[in-house]
C-alpha cells in the first residue's frame, strides 16, 4: 500500500472518492472545497503527490506555474476574474493544514477579510 492509497486526495485525483471537478488536466485537478469558506472556493492540486510547498523540487517548478495559471483561468470561468479572489496554500500546522497534500485554495465571490489573526 502506497502513501496515496491512504491520501484524500490522491484518491480524489483518480476518481475514488467523489468531488465536483470543475478542471482535469495537464497533471492538475481542481474541485470544490466540501465546506466552502466564500461563495467560491475550488481546491487546485497537482494529480501527483506532493506533500505541501515544503515538499517541492526544482523539477515541480513547471507542475506550479501551471498550477497557478489554472487557478487564475478557473477564476475567471467562476466570474471572479474581475471582481478579485485569494490563492492560499497551507503549510503545516500554524497554517491549519489538514490535508498532506499540495493544494492551492481559490477563494473569492465576496470580500475577504484580513489580518488572519
Ligand atoms: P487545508 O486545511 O489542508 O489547507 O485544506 C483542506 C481542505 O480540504 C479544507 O478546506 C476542507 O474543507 C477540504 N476537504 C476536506 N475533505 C474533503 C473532501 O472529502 N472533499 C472535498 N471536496 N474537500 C475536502
Ligand atoms: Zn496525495
Amino acid at each position: 500500500m502506497t502513501a496515496s492509497d491512504q491520501c484524500l486526495f490522491c484518491r480524489i485525483v483518480r476518481g475514488d472518492i467523489p468531488a465536483t471537478v470543475v478542471y482535469k488536466g495537464d497533471g492538475i485537478t481542481a474541485f470544490r472545497d466540501i465546506s466552502p469558506q466564500s461563495p467560491v472556493h475550488v481546491l487546485i492540486v497537482p494529480d501527483v503527490h506532493i506533500g505541501g510547498v515544503a515538499d517541492l523540487d526544482l523539477a515541480n517548478d513547471e507542475l506550479i506555474g501551471r498550477l497557478i495559471r489554472v487557478a487564475a483561468n478557473i477564476a475567471r470561468e467562476e466570474g471572479i476574474g474581475a471582481s478579485g479572489y485569494r490563492l492560499i496554500s497551507n503549510q503545516g500546522a500554524d497554517a491549519g493544514q489538514s490535508v498532506p497534500h499540495l493544494h492551492v485554495h481559490l477563494l473569492g465571490g465576496a470580500r475577504l477579510r484580513l489580518p488572519l489573526v
